[in-house]
């Protein structure tokens, strides 16, 4: 029994002893041995991982990001009331409502709403998985609208400290709701979108000014209750964020447009905001019957407002969802009139027309493409050898590993990367180089430590930065001042060093 189970482990040890490498990459090797012998159980990759740097998510949806159990200790603590059949939160008593606090006793009914908002268990009725995430947050908006951003974005970041993340891209709001709305409402017809994009300039100011001090709000509070010093947007802080202004595809055309101009006048105002992105079912019937003319307005916002960074939902389809005529170019009109630089999910990949056309066009542009397992799982039932991962390795396409929504989906990203992990057969070295292309195709600004996207290239101003015992001397220090993107990089492979040593 011992002797089978130190086999393996001796083995790779022996092999690692036999690899000849750099000072610097010993420990490298150590590590992969671990990491191998940690993927034939889920609780060892799990231990092995937790620990492990990983990048950036690019890819979360900070509403969907809350797990349920925090969101009805907030309900308690704020002695909301909740109505048993609706599974509604007030702030009132009234007849019928229970006080919030019951909960912590009446498991049936907790499990009633902890099973409404989350994927964790059956799906009440004949609801698909589908169905049931995306009905899951008509039941707790209201409970995150009364939370507040601060401590939505607490829990987030926090998580992502406790998984050794570098940096978040978050989708949250980036303005106050009556801002947003007074610039979105009654929005410009659009039949001349010269003429709309002129009526919605007006309404840039008051919608800028507003989202500035939304924003140093979110600095101020969200680093207080994290006990960071630095604004949490701030480089120096441990885990900058970056904000992502969502829209939702299923919007009329009108708003929609005033919408997607809206979050790119924000982004061009406030590098806090680093891109737009578009949300809701692809398979819902407004967004399926409105995608070509949403694309033609990206196109057309994106050429008059200084070609702000995409990254676009595409192909979140199968043909469970989806005629397959929907799925023949959805994901390259997202790239060519989207100009999406990421493209999240991108499931139905294999059903575009002219694949090799695409993936090679997708690779010249240096188009990545967010991955995201779980919500995969069980929204669309792709697991697995019918998941396009690796399709995209192959075409090499650049990955990232991502959560969506961790809270309704009862992830993380440590989760994320076991599941890649386990179901592609990948290496540690595999797996840092996911967590690489998280930075590295990342929206921070500035020059890259790596010389033209290779991870073995390092800026010759940084060929040590992997020793343990390195230290920038003054060019480096001045690219590090020059350039985000670098100085999270450096970040990381620091922590590779550290996490390996
Ligand atoms: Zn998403």
């Amino acid at each position: 029994m011992i002797n089978a189970r130190l086999a393996p482990l001796a083995g790779l040890a022996a092999a690692a002893f036999f690899i000849t490498t750099p000072a610097c990459q010993a420990d490298e090797a150590s590590a992969a041995a671990r990491f191998s012998a940690a993927k034939r159980s889920e609780p060892e990759l799990v231990a092995f991982l937790k620990g492990m740097p990983k990048g950036a998510d690019l890819h979360n949806h900070a509403w969907g990001a809350i797990y349920a159990e925090n969101m009805l200790d907030f309900a308690v603590r704020n002695s909301f009331y909740m109505d048993p059949s609706s599974l509604a939160f007030s702030t009132q008593p009234a007849a019928g409502l229970v006080p919030a606090k019951d909960l912590l006793s009446n498991r049936p009914l907790a499990a009633k709403f902890l099973d409404a908002v989350s994927m964790r268990g059956g799906y009440p009725g004949l609801q698909s998985g589908h169905d049931h995430f995306f009905s899951a947050f008509r039941y707790f908006v209201a409970l995150l609208d009364a939370m507040g951003p601060d401590q939505r974005l607490a829990e987030v970041i926090g998580r992502a400290k406790d998984q050794n993340v570098q940096y978040l891209e978050l989708m949250e709001e980036v303005s106050s709701d009556s801002a947003t709305e007074s610039a979105l409402n009654d929005p410009p017809v659009i039949d001349d979108m010269e003429k709309a994009l002129a009526a919605m300039r007006k309404r840039f100011p008051a919608l800028l000014a507003d989202s500035k001090a939304y924003l140093d709000a979110r600095d101020r509070e969200v680093s207080k209750l994290l006990g960071i010093n630095a604004p949490v947007t701030s480089i120096a802080s441990p885990i900058p964020i970056r904000y992502i202004f969502t829209v939702p595809r299923t919007w009329p055309d009108s708003r929609f447009f005033a919408g997607v101009a809206a979050g790119m006048a924000l982004m061009q105002n406030d590098g806090r905001v680093a891109a737009v992105n578009m949300l809701a079912p692809e398979d819902d019937p407004i967004s399926r019957r409105n995608f070509e003319s949403q694309m033609r307005m990206v196109d057309f916002l994106w050429s008059r407002l200084g070609r702000p960074n995409l990254t676009l939902h595409a192909g979140e389809l199968t043909l469970e969802l989806s005629p397959l005529s929907a799925m023949r170019s959805r994901i390259r009109k997202t790239v060519e009139l989207g100009h999406a630089r990421r493209i999240g999910h991108g499931v139905s990949i294999a059903w575009e027309d002219d694949l090799p056309g695409l993936l090679r066009e997708m690779r010249q542009k240096r188009v990545a493409v967010e991955i995201c397992l779980t919500s995969n799982e069980g929204i669309l039932k792709v697991s697995g050898d019918r998941h396009p991962f690796n399709l995209y390795r192959a075409a090499g396409i650049p990955l990232t590993i991502n959560t969506d929504d961790e809270g309704v989906n009862r992830s993380n990203l440590t989760m994320e990367f076991v599941k890649a992990a386990r179901s592609f057969d990948l290496s540690y070295r595999d797996l840092k180089d996911l967590a690489r292309n998280s930075l590295e195709y990342s929206f921070l600004p500035g020059e890259s430590l790596y010389q033209a996207g290779d991870y073995a290239r390092l800026r010759p101003e940084f060929s040590g930065v992997r020793a343990l015992n390195w230290r920038p001397d003054a060019r480096a220090q001045a690219l590090l001042a020059s350039s985000e993107k670098l100085t999270i990089q450096v970040r990381l492979e620091r922590a590779f060093s550290d996490f390996e040593k």
